[in-house]
C-alpha cells in the first residue's frame, strides 16, 4: 500500500490495529480525539515507517490528506463529523473487525446478539480448542480482532464476538458460521432506530452464500424472520420446539439434527450454566462447534466442564448452607430478569440498585414480588426502585447505608432455602468504576463473611 492508513480511536481494537499493520510495513496514523499515552514499543513501530498518534481535528484533517483508508474503533459512530468528513474526501472507511477479516482469510466463527455474546463465543472458543488446528478467540470480548488473527494459520479457527457497532462497517467480511442470538432494543442512541440496529446486526450473514452457514434463534421471532434473508444454509436452534432440522432440546437434551442424523450431545443437568438463557447459548455454541468439525464427544466435555463467566450469575461460595451469586454484569432490569428467572424454586435475597439507567422498572418488580423472599437496595437507585417495589406489592424491602452494608444486611436474613443474588439490574458509576470492580468487590465481601 502506497498510501497512509489512518487508525480512529487509540482503544484496544485500535491500537492492536495499528501495531499489526505497522508490523507489516504499513504507514499508520493512530487518531485520537483526546490526548493520550501509547507505550514506547508502539510509538517506535509506528514512527519506523513513518506513523504516529496524531490528536486533535485540525491534524487528522491533515494526516487524512495522505491515507487512502480509514480503520474505525468500535466506539466511533460511523456518522460523527469525522467519518463523515473522510468518506467524503473519498476515504474507505471500514471498522477493525474488516481490517482483520481482510488480513486473516481463515476460518471464523462470528457470534453477535443484543445479550449472551460473550458467554457463547467463549463457551465456542473453548471448543475450538478440541480442533487440530489452531484457534483463536477475539472481538468485542476485549481482544482486538486484528490481532488475535495475527498469529492463526489460514485453516485456523476464530471465535469472534461481535457486537453491532464492530458490525456496522463491515463489508467484504463472511464468516464460515454466522449467530445471532436475539434482538432487543438497546443502544438506540446510537444506531436511532431498531431497524438501524438489526441492520448493522444482519451484517454478519449478509455476504454469506452456500459454503457458510447461518445460525439463528428460532425462539426469537425478529431473528427468526431474519432466515428468509441469507443465502447462507439455515440453522435454527430452539430451546422451545423439536426442529425438523437444526439443534434444539428434547427432554433436557441437547440434540442436533442435521443431514437426517440424529445426535445428543449432553443433557442440562451435567452443565454448571445455569438459566434458560444460557440454554440458548449453549445451542448456538453447538451450532459453531458442529459446523467446525469438533466431535460430539468434545463439545459434550466442554459444556461439563465449563463454569459461568466472572460477574455473570458466577457462584461465589455457601455461608450456612446459602449459596452467594455475583451477577454484577446484570446492568439492566432485562438481564436482572434473566438471572431471577434463573432459580426456578424462588427464595431470593436480591440486591438491586446502583446508578439508575431510569428504565420501566413494572416488569422486573412483577418478578421481585413472585421469587424473592427479600429485596435490599442501594445506591442512587435505591429510593425509586423502594417506590416501584411498592406498588407491585413487594413486601419484604431493605434499604442498605452502603455496598458492604446491603452484603451485612443479606447475610444477617438470609437461612437454607434461600440464595444470595447480587443483580444490580443498573450500572456502577454511582459507587465503582465498572461492573466488574463491583463484582470483584461484592465477592471480596462475600469471601470474608463468617462461616
Ligand atoms: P453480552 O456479551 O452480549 O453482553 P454476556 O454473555 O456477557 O452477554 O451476558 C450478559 C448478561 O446478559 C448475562 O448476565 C445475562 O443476564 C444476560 N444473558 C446472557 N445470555 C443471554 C441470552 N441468550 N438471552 C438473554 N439474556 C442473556
Amino acid at each position: 500500500m502506497a498510501k497512509a492508513v489512518m487508525v480512529y480511536g487509540a482503544g484496544i481494537s485500535g491500537r492492536g490495529a495499528a501495531e499489526v499493520l505497522a508490523k507489516r510495513g504499513q504507514q499508520v496514523y493512530l487518531y485520537n480525539d483526546t490526548p493520550c499515552n501509547l507505550d514506547a514499543g508502539l510509538t517506535s513501530q509506528l514512527a519506523a515507517h513513518g506513523g504516529g498518534l496524531v490528536v486533535g481535528k485540525d491534524a487528522y484533517k491533515k494526516a487524512l490528506g495522505s491515507a487512502e483508508l480509514l480503520v474505525l474503533s468500535p466506539g466511533i459512530p460511523c456518522d460523527s463529523e469525522n467519518v463523515l468528513f473522510a468518506e467524503a474526501q473519498g476515504v474507505e472507511t471500514i471498522s477493525e473487525i474488516e481490517l482483520g477479516y481482510r488480513l486473516y482469510g481463515g476460518h471464523i466463527a462470528a457470534i453477535t446478539g443484543t445479550n449472551g455474546k460473550t458467554t457463547t463465543t467463549s463457551i465456542v472458543g473453548e471448543m475450538f480448542k478440541r480442533l487440530p488446528v489452531p484457534s483463536a478467540v477475539g472481538g468485542n470480548i476485549g481482544l482486538a480482532l486484528s490481532k488475535e488473527v495475527e498469529q492463526l494459520p489460514k485453516e485456523g479457527w476464530l471465535a469472534a464476538e461481535l457486537s453491532s457497532f464492530q458490525l456496522e462497517k463491515v463489508k467484504t467480511f463472511c464468516p464460515d458460521i454466522a449467530v445471532v442470538l436475539n434482538l432487543t432494543p438497546d443502544h438506540l442512541e446510537r444506531h436511532h432506530t431498531m431497524a438501524a440496529y438489526g441492520g448493522a446486526k444482519k451484517n454478519i450473514f449478509r455476504q454469506q452464500g452456500a459454503a457458510q452457514v447461518t445460525v439463528l434463534n428460532y425462539d426469537d421471532p425478529e431473528v427468526r424472520s431474519w432466515g428468509a434473508e441469507t443465502k447462507g444454509q439455515l440453522c435454527y436452534f430452539s430451546r422451545k420446539t423439536e426442529l425438523p432440522a437444526g439443534i434444539f432440546m428434547q427432554n433436557g437434551n441437547f440434540v442436533i439434527k442435521w443431514n437426517n442424523k440424529t445426535e445428543v450431545v449432553c443433557n442440562v443437568e451435567e452443565l454448571h450454566l445455569f438459566g434458560g438463557h444460557n440454554e440458548e447459548n449453549v445451542l448456538a455454541a453447538i451450532a459453531c462447534g458442529y459446523f467446525a468439525g469438533v466431535s460430539v464427544e468434545d463439545m459434550a466435555d466442554v459444556l461439563r466442564n465449563f463454569r459461568s463467566i466472572e460477574h455473570r450469575l458466577e457462584y461465589v461460595k455457601t455461608i450456612k448452607g446459602v449459596p452467594y451469586y455475583n451477577d454484577s454484569k446484570a446492568t439492566n432490569t432485562d438481564s436482572a430478569i434473566k438471572a431471577l428467572e434463573a432459580f426456578p424454586k424462588g427464595h431470593i435475597i436480591l440486591l438491586a440498585g446502583g446508578h439508575d439507567k431510569l428504565t420501566d422498572l413494572a416488569p422486573m418488580m412483577a418478578l421481585v414480588k413472585e421469587k424473592c423472599d427479600a429485596l435490599i437496595l442501594l445506591g442512587e437507585a435505591k429510593e425509586r426502585f423502594h417506590k416501584a417495589a411498592l406498588a407491585a406489592g413487594v413486601e419484604n424491602i431493605v434499604l442498605a447505608d452502603s455496598f458492604e452494608d446491603a452484603v451485612t444486611k443479606a447475610y444477617a436474613m438470609a437461612v437454607p432455602p434461600q440464595v444470595v443474588l447480587l443483580s444490580p439490574a443498573c450500572s456502577s458509576y454511582d459507587m465503582f468504576k465498572n461492573y466488574p470492580e463491583r463484582g470483584r468487590r461484592f465477592k471480596e465481601l462475600v469471601q470474608s463473611l463468617p462461616l
